[in-house]
């Protein structure tokens, strides 16, 4: 349950009560998560009773509402800790919520989205599966009509909070004879439904505390009233439309990431002596840092820019996707580079720099590859400027 106090602060006492969270508990317990290989129960509870379960959820269905551009603000403070602590409410924030909240039916908003908000109901985002990465309108998870509801049949892997969801916003085909987007409903199933089945991977190349898992479906059967939107066949236009709200969210997660990685590296590198000065003392590493501070910047400046738009109405959408690529592949760079600054304590030790740059890693593969990403804005670009001489969500008058 959301804190009655929190539901009652302005913005800026609730981004400062964010701030204070993430400097006082968040980050003062990623040793303790990293050794008990998952995020601490206490430091759950007080994400939901803090409402970050609810910032994107309207009021009218429990949350806090806060704009794009807040949601952004929010996330640029929370991830200056571990992304993991993020992972575990993404999709509630994110995905699950927005599609529910766009397309759902009343009923389903209603029954869902106050105790997502609360975080007392976590979903997970259901649509990869082994043949169906990158192109996920070819998914073979089939849900076919059987009397007042669906049998759903098939698998998905890489799910973000798998292992903990008490429910899953799963992407199946429901036509047989429309192979693509067209054949692809969307249908919120609860997770102790006879059938379902989870499994966790066995090695993770970060994020190793919030492990994304399989899904198996096996026969299970779903009640017509959770077909999302009460609409078959556009399943995949409703997951890319809270994909917009994700994929700020993620680049926002690399812009908050990055400033943490800068300030731990620019603080060893003043400390740590050779030659005898300080290293932060040689042009070399005043240009890496100098670098990466404006390479920052730019990310922080696109995300925010995005946000705002976002809020005004329109979904630059392609700003967007412009604004997750960039920024991942800024925090990869940033964390690379600084784990260089820290030498051997960027190999060896618990130092949080190499521990974010693995995570981090991940951040330029979920919600759309980078090389995805560059094929999608190209393929825009080239059939805007033929259409009618501008590039995709131009700033031109
Ligand atoms: C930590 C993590 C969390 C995730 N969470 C979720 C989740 O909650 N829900 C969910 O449904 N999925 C989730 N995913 C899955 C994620 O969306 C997929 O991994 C991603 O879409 C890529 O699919 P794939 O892994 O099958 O790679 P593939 O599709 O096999 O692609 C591999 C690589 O090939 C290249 N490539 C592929 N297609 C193209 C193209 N058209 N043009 C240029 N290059 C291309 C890219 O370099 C790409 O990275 C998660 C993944 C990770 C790692």
């Amino acid at each position: 349950m959301i804190d009655p106090d929190v539901l009652d602060q302005d913005f800026p006492t609730y981004l400062k009560t964010i701030a204070e969270f993430t400097e006082n508990e968040l980050i003062p317990a990623e040793n303790e998560m990293v050794e008990a290989g998952e995020v601490p129960a206490r430091i759950l509870a007080r994400m939901a009773s803090l409402g970050l379960f609810g910032i994107s959820i309207p009021r009218a269905y429990g949350g806090l509402e806060w704009s794009m551009e807040q949601q952004v603000r929010l996330t640029l403070e929370f991830t200056r800790a571990s992304c993991v602590y993020r992972s575990r409410f993404s999709t509630v924030i994110g995905l699950c919520s927005q599609a529910i909240l766009d397309h759902g039916t009343e009923e389903q908003r209603r029954r869902m989205l106050p105790s997502m908000a609360a975080g007392e109901l976590v979903t997970a985002f259901a649509l990869t599966e082994e043949s169906a990465g990158s192109d996920a309108a070819h998914l073979r998870t089939t849900a076919v009509r059987d009397g007042d509801g669906y049998v759903l049949d098939g698998s998905k892997r890489y799910i973000t909070n798998a292992a903990w969801a008490d429910a899953f916003l799963v992407f199946a085909r429901t036509s047989e004879s429309d192979e693509g987007a067209g054949g692809v409903s969307a249908f919120i199933v609860d997770a102790a439904s006879p059938g379902v089945r989870t499994a966790l991977p066995t090695v993770m190349n970060g994020h190793a505390e919030a492990p994304v898992g399989e899904i198996y479906f096996d026969g299970v059967r779903v009640p017509a009233a959770n077909l999302l939107g009460d609409v078959e066949g556009t399943g995949l236009s409703m997951a890319l439309r809270g994909i917009n709200h994700a994929r700020l969210h993620v680049a926002a997660t690399c812009v908050g990431q990055a400033t943490r990685i800068l300030e731990e590296t620019t603080a060893h590198v003043l400390g740590r002596k050779q030659f005898g000065a300080p290293l932060a003392d040689l042009g070399a590493v005043q240009a890496t840092l100098g670098a990466c501070f404006a390479e920052l910047e730019a990310g922080r400046a696109l995300t925010v820019e995005c946000a705002r738009t976002f809020d005004e109405g329109a979904i630059p959408r392609h700003r967007i996707a412009a604004a997750k690529l960039y920024s991942s592949e800024m925090a990869s760079r940033v964390a690379d580079r600084c784990v260089q600054l820290l030498g051997g304590e960027g190999i060896v030790g618990p130092h949080p720099v190499p521990r974010m740059w693995r995570d981090v890693r991940a951040l330029r593969i979920y919600e759309g590859s980078s090389p995805v990403h560059e094929r999608n804005l190209a393929k825009a670009m080239i059939r805007q400027v033929a259409t009618d001489g501008t590039l995709p969500n131009s700033y031109r008058v």
